[in-house]
């Protein structure tokens, strides 16, 4: 399990079953203001630390997020001026998540190239374990890769993601921020690559103070993710052919 040593469960299962009742509801900062606080990347640019509060207690009611936070807009407690959007990618490692509703992006974590490319951004990659319930215990089972991007035009840089996914989404719908890599642009997969062009940069964790880090694919270490390659919602099926065990 990646980074297991930066887990925070802070709540009891009751206290968490209690807490998250109001997760729907009009107000639900007395729930989120439990969740325990990460740092989830750090801004090249000025390197503050960029933190959010996360439910890393069980995945279920995470969904696909807007890009403007991780898990929730109101459970933001830091972003910097060069903060433009943060990617999440959760992985399930072959189990399949009854808990889980709603669409979730690609288990493997992949870059916005467009991004990278224009030197519009520089991005930031980062990883947490989350739990589920089992037993009444909070087990760590699945990871949270998030993907940060910041800019010193992050309007114009969050614009220019819009705009080039106008090409995938119907009228009127507004796009995504994300979309899977174009099929002519298989390197967006290639984290190894992105990180020796020092255009992706990761968080140490061996180090309390999480400090960036950059280099080749030798110390890159988020180099060699394997999983589902496409968004899918659950709790429907995924097609038949597909082997979540891999
Ligand atoms: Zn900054």
């Amino acid at each position: 399990m990646v980074n297991l040593h930066l887990l925070k469960l802070q709540l009891t299962i009751t206290d968490y079953i209690v807490a998250k009742r109001i997760r729907n509801s009009s107000d639900p900062t007395p729930y989120l203001n439990q969740l325990p606080a990460y740092t989830i990347a750090r801004c090249p640019y000025c390197l503050a630390a960029i933190s959010e509060r996360l439910d890393t207690y069980s995945v279920q009611g995470w969904s696909r997020s807007y890009g403007k936070s991780v898990y929730h807009p109101y459970a933001v407690l830091n972003h910097c001026e060069h903060f433009t959007l943060v990617e999440p990618f959760f992985h399930f490692h072959g189990i399949w998540p009854d808990e889980a509703k709603g669409m979730f992006g690609p288990e493997k974590p992949h870059v916005i190239g467009t991004l990278l490319e224009s030197g519009k951004c520089l991005a930031v990659i980062h990883a947490l374990p989350v739990c589920r319930i089992e037993n009444d215990t909070f087990v760590p089972r699945y990871t949270l890769f998030m993907i940060s991007y910041f800019s010193e035009q992050p309007e114009n840089a969050y614009d220019t993601v819009i705009n080039f996914n106008r090409r995938y989404t119907d009228e009127p719908y507004t796009p995504f921020p994300f979309a899977e890599p174009p099929y002519d642009a298989p390197q967006w997969w290639d984290l190894c690559y992105w990180g020796s062009q020092k255009l992706l940069f990761w968080l140490d964790s061996n180090d309390p103070d999480l400090p960036l880090k950059s280099g080749d694919c030798n110390s890159f270490p988020y180099g060699n993710i394997e999983g589902r390659r496409f968004s899918h919602g659950f709790p429907y099926p995924l097609p038949k052919s597909y082997d979540f065990k891999r």
